[in-house]
């Protein structure tokens, strides 16, 4: 019993859960016990799964990390861990996450950050897991969980999946649902596995994916077998190299997992070329105007009416309500996302910022358009480094929006892809290589990916 208690210990301080739900846990692995034995047990029977606390779960609170949201207990569940659950899954709990899912290190969280359970060989500072998805890939990474939910606005499930040396696919824009999950940035927003393998993320894939109508951008299009179709096989497939990826003063040890890759692809089967993605340089700053924009609508909702906190100030009106609850609720990443999206909105910038970022986001669509005649799927790293320090980047937001470079220009086009551990840098910690494939080609990806790990 002291060993055990050490251990769930030594897991809690990881800080990868926000929630914990044992009750939940415990139904469901009876409820799997009695499906097994009367033989209609469904693919996911009693598998421990964290849930991304951004996913509102029925009964269960349910808070995007945000103080905004403490206490709100919602009554309903989101289409994609309905599914799960539907399927027979056991929900450990709520998994811990940057705040409203912007960030890329999990340290806006109201409720603290995640630590990574990695250490690097040459250095005892504690890591970050990535972000927003953090508790998700610390909590698969620590094993704490078997797999896990994430979301992607713009890297969020690739991003933490690289740090964490775990797999991670962020689906094709619209083929999970995105009913029941906090809006981030509407256009963007894709929920995705998190799992040790690729294999396990295929399979939760299936269970995940599906037409929805109460998502008007939800695909009604045939869910195939992806866990079935695996095999590694890349014979006939071309593999696209973006040249635009080898960026400047990247990384020795990432440039060389990047080739090994390669040829870990072409051992496979698959014939590697190199193509030109020219619009990838315009990617990040396009990505930092139309996720804000969309943002600063969406959170327009936390008004201190509808939902959680409400601060009501002495002797003032409704205008102060809101501004007091806006103000005491929101942390610091949300409230300038807020200001950067409403300013780039405003009559008099809307056409210099938000409309030109519209524009380049179609050229970054046409990119991949025309590259995709070229090659079936293209091969990446996931992030530009492993995983930093804690606190090494919260100070300097443009350094922190760096991190995500590789992963969005293809959230930008609503590509599948995915991030695949590949490896370890020189200081013994994991290192990503990122697929990306065709409009709902996650298949292709996935075996892809299948290949490569
Ligand atoms: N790091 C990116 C951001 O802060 C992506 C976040 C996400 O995908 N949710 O916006």
């Amino acid at each position: 019993v002291g060993a055990h208690v050490a251990a769930v210990e030594g897991a809690r301080a990881l800080n990868a859960f926000i929630t914990e739900t044992p009750e939940h846990a415990f139904a469901a692995a009876k409820a799997a016990d009695a499906a097994l034995a009367g033989g209609s047990a469904g693919v996911l029977a009693g598998i421990p799964l964290g849930i991304k606390d951004l996913f509102a779960t029925e009964g269960v609170e349910t808070t995007a990390a945000s103080d905004m949201l403490r206490g709100f207990v919602p009554r309903y569940e989101s289409f994609v861990s309905a599914k799960l659950l539907g399927a027979g899954a056991a929900m450990l709990g709520k998994l811990n996450l940057d705040q409203f899912a912007m960030g890329s290190s999990n340290e806006t969280s109201a409720f603290g950050n995640v630590l990574s359970p990695w250490r690097a060989r040459n250095s005892n500072a504690a890591l970050t897991p990535g972000g927003s998805s953090g508790g998700s890939a610390a909590a698969v990474a620590a094993r704490l969980v078997a797999a896990a939910t994430g979301t992607d606005t713009g890297g969020s499930i690739r991003q933490p999946a690289a740090f964490a040396g775990i797999a991670g696919i962020k689906p094709t824009y619209g083929r999970c649902s995105r009913w029941g999950i906090v809006a981030f940035a509407s256009s963007l927003d894709q929920a995705g596995p998190m799992a040790r393998t690729v294999t396990d993320c295929a399979l939760l894939l299936g269970v995940m994916a599906g037409h929805d109508p109460r998502d008007s951008t939800s695909l009604d299009v045939p869910v195939p077998d992806y866990a079935a179709a695996l095999d590694g096989d890349l014979r006939g497939k071309r593999i696209g190299i973006p040249r635009e990826y080898r960026m400047e003063g990247m990384d020795a040890g990432l440039e060389a997992l990047w080739q090994q890759g390669a040829d870990w692809a072409r051992d496979a089967g698959a014939e590697i070329v190199e193509v030109s993605l020219p619009h990838t340089a315009q990617a990040l700053p396009t990505y930092y105007i139309v996720a804000p924009a969309e943002a600063s609508s969406n959170l327009a909702r936390y008004d201190g009416v509808r939902y959680g906190l409400r601060v009501t100030p002495e002797g003032g009106n409704l205008n102060d309500m809101y501004a007091a609850t806006r103000a005491a609720g929101f942390g610091a990443e949300v409230r300038r996302r807020i200001m950067i999206g409403t300013y780039v909105l405003s009559a008099g910038y809307y056409d210099a910022y938000y409309l030109q970022a519209q524009k380049v986001r179609a050229l970054i669509a046409r990119d991949f358009q025309n590259v995709f005649k070229q090659c079936d799927l293209l091969l990446t790293p996931t992030a530009p480094t492993s995983a930093f320090a804690l606190g090494s980047k919260s100070d300097d937001p443009i350094a922190m929006y760096l991190n995500d470079v590789f992963t969005v220009p293809s959230s930008l086009a609503g590509l599948p892809a995915m991030s695949v551990p590949a490896g370890l840098d020189d200081n013994g910690l994991p290192l990503g290589l990122q697929v990306i494939g065709r409009p709902l080609d996650e298949a292709g990806v996935l075996n892809a990916g299948f290949a490569l790990e």
